[in-house]
């Protein structure tokens, strides 16, 4: 679910989609000045990454992944 990956061929490193994602999913790389995806498991497909980032270089699937169920007791 979430984030599926970020374009490096077409990132430029602008640091836009770091600042947007309220689940501080994503990270700057210093070395290949590009975005990268650190806490994968955190993201909650909010699309706000995708929709911010100005080339385009995101993908994020709207589909969440499926919860474990929490047993109810009567
Ligand atoms: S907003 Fe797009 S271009 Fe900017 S750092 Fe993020 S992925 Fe790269
Ligand atoms: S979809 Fe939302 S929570 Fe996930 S990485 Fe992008 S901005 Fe962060």
């Amino acid at each position: 679910m979430g984030i599926r990956k970020i374009d490096l061929d077409r990132c430029d490193g602008c640091g836009i989609c770091i600042e947007a994602c309220p689940m501080d999913v994503l990270r700057y790389d210093t070395g290949l000045r590009k975005a990268f995806i650190k806490y994968l498991a955190d993201c909650q497909a909010c699309l706000l990454c995708e929709m911010s980032c100005p080339v385009n270089a995101i993908y994020v699937s709207p589909d969440y992944e499926r919860r474990i169920p929490v047993p109810i007791y009567y």
